[in-house]
């Protein structure tokens, strides 16, 4: 499985993700943040199918481009179920915040954990991980970990916000990423790339080294 990332919403600092299986051809974007000419015109030039958009979940600094994927792509939308509502509504996507109103199209696939979707022979697991909103999810793709706003390097996502929950976040990231293979690369929605490993030994928030 290949991947690109793209910075399409500089103001939030928001991973853009493009997935995409180099024998099939058949790719997902992943939280395409803001309408991007240069992202649509790189997608197109790089003779790939673009079958899905995953929505990590669904705050308005990860789906303010879903509108302009579907003008220009047959996608399909996916979302988990917990999160589908805030697409269409700007209120509840944070976006009134700073003025853009995002409405984004409807969720074509409702995801839940433990879905999957394929591209190709390869296999996107979706797993549940709320916390920062209900519905958020990490997507793992091989040995990559697509972790929206769940996880970060050295950090984790804010739980201060509607549907976020601190306890439910530590849970999540211990009982559904820190199972996984430490050498998984981890891509989160904001900042640098990590792994399972360096964010179990060192993460502030999550750390599950014991003091001697
Ligand atoms: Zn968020
Ligand atoms: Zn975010």
């Amino acid at each position: 499985m290949k991947y690109k990332t793209f910075n399409v919403l500089p103001e939030f600092g928001t991973n853009t993700y493009l997935v995409w299986d180099d024998v099939s051809k058949e790719a997902a974007i992943i939280d395409p943040a803001a309408p991007s000419k240069i992202l649509v015109d790189d997608i197109k030039g790089m003779g790939i199918n673009l079958k899905y958009l995953i929505s990590t979940h669904g705050h308005g600094d990860h789906i303010g481009g879903n509108k302009s994927i579907n003008d220009n792509f047959d996608v399909k939308n996916c979302i988990h179920i917990e999160d589908a509502g805030l697409l269409s509504d700007p209120n509840e996507n944070l976006s009134t915040y700073w003025d853009s109103e995002i409405i984004a199209p409807k969720a074509d696939i409702i995801l839940k954990d433990g879905d999957e979707l394929t591209l190709g022979k390869e296999i996107l697991q979706i797993i549940h991980t709320p916390g920062h909103s209900r519905g958020g999810i990490c997507i793992l793709a091989g040995n990559i970990l697509f972790c929206g706003d769940t996880l970060f390097a050295q950090g984790i996502g804010r739980t201060d916000l509607p549907g976020g929950d601190y306890s439910t976040l530590i849970n999540s990231i211990k009982s559904k990423l820190f199972v996984l293979n430490g050498n998984i690369k981890v891509l989160p929605g904001h900042g640098t790339d990590t792994t399972i490993e360096d964010e179990k030994v060192g993460n502030p928030f999550v750390g599950m080294m014991t003091s001697l």
